[in-house]
Parts: structure tokens; C-alpha cells; sequence
């Protein structure tokens, strides 16, 4: 693969990029993964990925560095010297993100109040959202190299990829990203299924791709002769994972799904999209109700682009998805996509249309935020600013095994301790906040990871009442107060 960060750092040899470059490589050096590949390898690969989303280079070069700090021992403070606050933030959330896991839970429930906490917790965490994204990648790559680690850790991790970063990148309108990372896990977490949907389509998708590679220069030329001159022609077979969901709602039957292998046509201009659709249906027959006008009326979740299926050459069946490159990106990298032209028309003036497009945005993030917490925080102010706020007065920190425990503001590792178990609660003597020991009524902050320290038959405290925050706690203390006066007293 050509490397874009290479590419990048030959064009400018003074640039961050290539500080970051050589300073990563130099902290991993003699660093192995388990695959055996240099660990450096990994740093790189997750830049490489930042930048085919087009992200900005403190991004990159966080990318760079995101491993530094917890696998190296390079001092936090280090970083911040050598690459300033900005690149130092990044790498710091990411590493916070690092102490999560999830391991999935018993009960759905129980299991969907979890994920979502987690979810909540890495977006209040992140602060940022380009953290998010640099956890992403790092995800990606981690993900193709799954194969390296033990069954048991690739099935936790492909668990949390699937039900956590999936479906945040989801959230975050990153579809591709969100497509890529479920096709990643899927082997691994269903993979009987996996081998039959993989022997079942395999001469499928071949004739189809086949078929569509030999109509592709007809397609170009029946569009040139209109004078429509597409950026792009793109063959698309439908990922593995989103084509088992669809059969699990077809009856397993693989005759049901006809758009296995679609083709994606990307032109310059909204009137060329529609041009586009009455060349082709023009040409081919369109099938009755597959004709859809996701650009008039975008989906929900704010895709947008023309789709018709028509009969084709040699009477076979061709779905075609019509679009511009920037529906395309906004499709396929959400968030990050609109941050990229978000900068790119920074001191021009925008449009009517963009503005509409940006209220698009700005409602569907709108609409989560306001599922998740019924902040009133301007969303507009925050989308523009890229900062995550609307758990300002929440933190979220850690067990040692990575749980996530949701508290409010100012909560003391006395909270934590009766969040987790009253009876760790009770009988807490002692506390280690990210491994130096704090005071009980020390004051946590989101990513802690904290310990606690627990002695048999050691009774809570009545001066814990004075800084506690939670009333599970104090109600808790109290109970054990009142149980201790009765047995005083009786
Ligand atoms: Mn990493």
C-alpha cells in the first residue's frame, strides 16, 4: 500500500507529521506486537487511516502518538513540550479510552443500559470528537490484526467493536467506518454463519461483479454521450454483515436480495445526479418501487442519494446509487466529513444549501443529545466548536477491569466504592486513583481509573456523610448508622 503520511512528509519535512512520525518510531523502537510486527507499525498504520478520512494533521500526528504515553513511558508532559496542548489533549483521551472495556451482560437489558452508558461515557470522555476518531482508527487496525491475539481476548474485543465503536461511528453518521468495523467483528463473533454466507455467495457475488465490471465502460459512455462526466464509477458489493441481517429478515433466501453488488455513480452537482437517473432510465426499464430520492428527502439518519433498480443488459437486474462526492463522504465519514468541509469553506461564504445541510446535521446530533440526557445546550454551538459538553456535569470513571461507573460531578471514591457494591461501600478503608492512593473524599474526574481498598468487617463512617455526593451513598451510610444504634440501644 502507498503510504499517504510518506507521502505527506516527503512534501513537507518540517511539518508535525513528521515530528510525530519519527518521534513515535523512535519511543516504540524494539517494541513487538503479537502478530511480531514492529509495534510502530500499528502507530502508523492508525495515521494512515486518520488521513484516508481526510482529518486534519494534529490529528494525524496524535495518531501518530497515541501509544506513546501508555506503552512507552514516554512522560505525558513530554508530549505536551514537543507537540503542544492541542496534540497532547488527543493523545491523553485516547489513552483515557484505552482503560474501558466492555465485556457485553447477562440480561438484554442490562446489556443495551451498559453499551449505551459506554457509549455515553467515551463521548464525555473524548471531550473532542476527533479523540473519538483517533479511537476508531486505532479500533480499525486492531481489528484487521485481531487474528494475532488468544480466541477469548478476540472475542471480547469483537464484542465490544461490534455493540460499542460500531455503533457509535454509526451514530456518528461514519457509516463506512461503522460498515467496516461489523464486517471486521462479524467472523468473529458469528463464525459458523460467517462460513456459510461466505460459501453461499461467493459465485454470486463473482458473476455479479463480473457482470457489472463488463457493463461499467457502457454506463460510462451512455452517461459522456449525454455530456455527464462522472468523478467516479464504483463497483460496490454489499458487505458480509449488513447482508446477514437482511437475510435473517428474507428467510435466509439469498434470491431475496437483489442488491448483493450495486453501482455507485458519483457526479459533480445535484442537477447532474438527476440527469444521471433520467439517462439511465432513459436506457434501462427501472423496476416500480425501487426508484427512492434520498437527496429530496434524506433518511434519518441524513444519507443522502438517488437509488433505482433497472433491468440492465441481457435482462439482469443493476441497482444504481446516484450521488456527489460530498453526499458520498458525508455518507460514508459522517462527522468527520462535514468537519472537512466545515473547513474547507472557512472565510467563504455559505450557501443556502449548506446551510440547510448543516441543520441536517445539527438535528440528528441534536436528536441523540437529546435521548441521551435532555441537555438544553445550544447543538449548534457545539457541532461548530467539535467539543462534546452535554455531559458537562457527569463524569465517568473506571474500575481496574475496565467497568464504566456514571456519576455526578465532585463524586468522591466513597461514591464509586457504593456504585460498584454497597458492600465494597461499606467496608471501603482506602482508595488508588489511576494507582497513587487519594484520600476517601478526594474529588474524581472522568477517565479515572480507581481502586478500592476494602478491609472485612470495617463499618462506613459518619464524616464520610460530609463529602459525599450521591444519595445511594448516603443512603447507604445511614442505613448502616441506624443499624448500629439499634444494636447500641437493643
Ligand atoms: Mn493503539
Amino acid at each position: 500500500m502507498k503510504s499517504a503520511i510518506k507521502a505527506l512528509i516527503e512534501k513537507e519535512p518540517t511539518s508535525l507529521i513528521r515530528r510525530a512520525f519519527l518521534f513515535s518510531q523512535n519511543a516504540h523502537e524494539g517494541q513487538k506486537r503479537k502478530s511480531g510486527e514492529p509495534y510502530f507499525v500499528h502507530a502508523l498504520a492508525t495515521a494512515e487511516i486518520l488521513s484516508s478520512w481526510h482529518l486534519d494533521e494534529t490529528t494525524i500526528a496524535a495518531g501518530l502518538l497515541h501509544d506513546t504515553v501508555e506503552d512507552t513511558g514516554v512522560p505525558f508532559e513530554t508530549i505536551k513540550k514537543e507537540f503542544g496542548d492541542e496534540v497532547a489533549f488527543l493523545v491523553d483521551g485516547v489513552t483515557k479510552l484505552g482503560h474501558i472495556k466492555y465485556r457485553g451482560a447477562v440480561s438484554k437489558g442490562i446489556e443495551q443500559n451498559k453499551a449505551e452508558n459506554l457509549r455515553k461515557m467515551i463521548l464525555a470522555l473524548s471531550q473532542d470528537l476527533r479523540v473519538v476518531f483517533i479511537k476508531l482508527a486505532d479500533r480499525m487496525h486492531n481489528m484487521q490484526t485481531l487474528a494475532a491475539l488468544p480466541p477469548a481476548k478476540q472475542k471480547r474485543i469483537a464484542l465490544e467493536t461490534d455493540e460499542i465503536y460500531a455503533s457509535l461511528a454509526y451514530r456518528l453518521g461514519m457509516h463506512n467506518v461503522s460498515g467496516e468495523l461489523q464486517d471486521l467483528a462479524f467472523p468473529y463473533l458469528h463464525p459458523r454463519e460467517y462460513e456459510w454466507l461466505l460459501a453461499a455467495t461467493k459465485e454470486r457475488y463473482a458473476t455479479r461483479l463480473k457482470y457489472l465490471e463488463k457493463i461499467k465502460p457502457q454506463v460510462k459512455k451512455l452517461l459522456e454521450d449525454h455530456d455527464i462526466h462522472p468523478l467516479d464509477l464504483e463497483i460496490r458489493a454489499k458487505r458480509y454483515s449488513s447482508l446477514y441481517k437482511k437475510l435473517l429478515k428474507r428467510d435466509m433466501d439469498l434470491e431475496r436480495v437483489n442488491d448483493l453488488v450495486a453501482m455507485r455513480v458519483i457526479v459533480a452537482t445535484v442537477p447532474e445526479c438527476y440527469a444521471t437517473l433520467g439517462v439511465i432510465h432513459e436506457a434501462w426499464r427501472p423496476l416500480p418501487r425501487r426508484i427512492k430520492d434520498y437527496i429530496a428527502i434524506p433518511k434519518p439518519n441524513a444519507y443522502r442519494s438517488l437509488h433505482t433498480t433497472v433491468v440492465g443488459p441481457e435482462e439482469k437486474t443493476i441497482e444504481f446509487q446516484i450521488r456527489t462526492k460530498e453526499m458520498h463522504d458525508e455518507n460514508e465519514y459522517g462527522v468527520a466529513a462535514h468537519w472537512l468541509y466545515e473547513r474547507r469553506r472557512s472565510g467563504e461564504i455559505v450557501s443556502g444549501k449548506k446551510l440547510a445541510q448543516e441543520i441536517a446535521w445539527v438535528q440528528q446530533l441534536k436528536h441523540w443529545q437529546d435521548r441521551l440526557e435532555g441537555n438544553k445546550e445550544d447543538p449548534e454551538e457545539f457541532l461548530r466548536a467539535m467539543k462534546i459538553e452535554f455531559f458537562q456535569h457527569r463524569i465517568f470513571a473506571v474500575t481496574p477491569g475496565g467497568d464504566v461507573v456514571d456519576l455526578p460531578e465532585e463524586s468522591t471514591p466513597i461514591d464509586f466504592a457504593y456504585h460498584v457494591h454497597s458492600e465494597i461501600g461499606d467496608s471501603a478503608t482506602g482508595a488508588k486513583v489511576n494507582g497513587v492512593i487519594a484520600p476517601l473524599n478526594h474529588k474524581l474526574k472522568s477517565g479515572d481509573v480507581v481502586e478500592i481498598v476494602t478491609q472485612k468487617g470495617k463499618k462506613p463512617s459518619e464524616d464520610w456523610l460530609k463529602f459525599v455526593k450521591t444519595s445511594m451513598a448516603k443512603d447507604h451510610i445511614r442505613s448502616m448508622m441506624r443499624k448500629r444504634e439499634s444494636k447500641r440501644w437493643g
